[in-house]
């Protein structure tokens, strides 16, 4: 969708803000671009629209080679989400919203009945906020109007530059929770702007990494956390960055250990269940110290101990494939049984497994890749988005 062919900013004075940059976000992907201050992320995002124009290379939308659309033309397709939001002061919340259907001829009463379904979507009550005044909004109000109207013309592409930035963390963190549900419905082609790691993996499908002018590394947040592609890039990520990983990698089948099961409507434990990995272990499983307890439809009833089989236990509350190891390891060390049920949603929540801290250190492992590429231009736009 956004596509960078060898693009090079030298500014006047002689700064090379941007040196040969190729990269290419696919169509409804969320790119986060992250990096030190003064590496060229906004030089690179302003290009995007024009703001300002390479001094070599060129970039491409949707194909078309971007310094042949005319720069009002192309911004109508691009919205831009700034830290200063740009909020006009004079105008109310609605108008506000409204300003780019306003400019673009849609009839007033349709524009804005378009900005409070807008104003809604991003979290803001149309009937509280709609009448005020920017003045009148907190900062992460004044941040979501800004989501808004950049939304209002329905544009594919949006960039944003530090758009979370001036808030603070805790509002921060809400906002980043807020946009990717929002993102989830509205699926955009998104390049974010960001010097904040934690916001890039959070956010990113793909993070690229600067250096100065350059992209170091352009890959999953789990690639760049798990297998940073330069000494650079592992600096950048931090000596913390196995604990990052744990956000960004998903509790998976193949991780979980296999336990015998029960099935209430049977007597004797049985093989472990037959949608699970094949058993890690070949001792009997009536051998085994303790057993899952399934009813007739596979759900977690709870657990037996092999001295007390006739006491069935409460079981943790199970964790969902796909959950964050993060979130499953905080579950996990909230419990003394060592050990958390994990149920399968797309299976209407039938158990599909065991985590237990050896099974999130086997999933972190496996999700250790070698890095897809140092960099680059992907020459074959990436296809699947993670899900999330
Ligand atoms: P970032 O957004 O990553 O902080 P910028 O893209 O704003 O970085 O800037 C990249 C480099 O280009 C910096 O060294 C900055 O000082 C320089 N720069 C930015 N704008 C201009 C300009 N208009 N003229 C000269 N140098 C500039
Ligand atoms: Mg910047």
């Amino acid at each position: 969708m956004i596509r960078f062919e060898h693009v090079t900013k030298r500014y006047a004075d002689g700064t090379t803000a941007v040196d040969d940059l190729s990269f290419e976000v696919a169509e409804g992907e969320l790119v986060t671009l992250v990096g030190p201050s003064g590496c060229g992320k906004t030089t690179t995002m302003k290009m995007v629209n024009r703001l300002i124009e390479p001094t070599e290379g060129r970039i491409l939308l949707a194909g078309e080679d971007i310094s042949a659309i005319d720069p009002v033309q192309l911004r109508r397709r691009i919205g831009y989400v700034i830290q200063q939001v740009g909020l006009f002061p004079h105008r109310t919340v609605l108008d506000n919203t409204a300003t780019v259907p306003a400019l673009l001829g849609v009839p007033r009463a349709r524009a804005r009945a378009r900005a409070a379904e807008l104003l809604d979507l991003v979290g803001l009550d149309p009937k509280t906020y709609g009448s005020r005044y920017p003045e009148q909004l907190s900062g992460g109000q004044r941040q979501r109007v800004g989501v808004a109207r950049a939304l209002a013309a329905d544009p594919p592409v949006l960039l944003m530059d530090e758009p979370f930035g001036a808030v603070d963390p805790v509002v921060r963190e809400h906002l980043q929770n807020e946009f990717l549900r929002l993102q989830s419905q509205v699926r955009k082609t998104v390049l974010l702007v960001t010097h904040d790691l934690e916001e890039a993996v959070r956010l990113g499908d793909r993070i690229a990494v600067y250096g100065q002018g350059t992209i170091e590394q352009f890959d999953t947040p789990a690639r760049v956390l798990g297998a940073p592609a330069t000494p650079y890039v592992a600096d950048f990520v931090g000596a913390d960055r196995g604990l990052k990983r744990l956000s960004v990698t998903a509790v998976d089948a193949s991780a979980l250990e296999d336990v015998p099961v029960l099935r209430t409507d049977e007597a004797t434990p049985s093989a472990p269940a037959p949608t699970s990995a094949p058993p890690t272990s070949t001792a009997p499983a009536s051998d085994a110290p303790w057993s899952v307890v399934l009813d007739a439809d596979g759900r977690v009833q709870g657990w037996v101990a092999a001295e007390e089989p006739g006491r069935t236990r409460p079981a943790p509350e199970p964790v969902p494939l796909g959950a964050s190891l993060r979130e499953a390891l905080a579950a996990l060390l909230q419990h003394d049984t060592g050990w958390l049920p994990v149920v399968d949603p797309a299976e209407g929540g039938r158990y599909a497994g065991v985590l237990t801290p050896a099974a999130v250190h086997r999933a972190l492992r496996a999700a250790s890749p070698e890095p897809t590429e140092s960099t680059a231009v992907t020459e074959q736009p990436a296809k699947s988005l993670s899900p999330r």
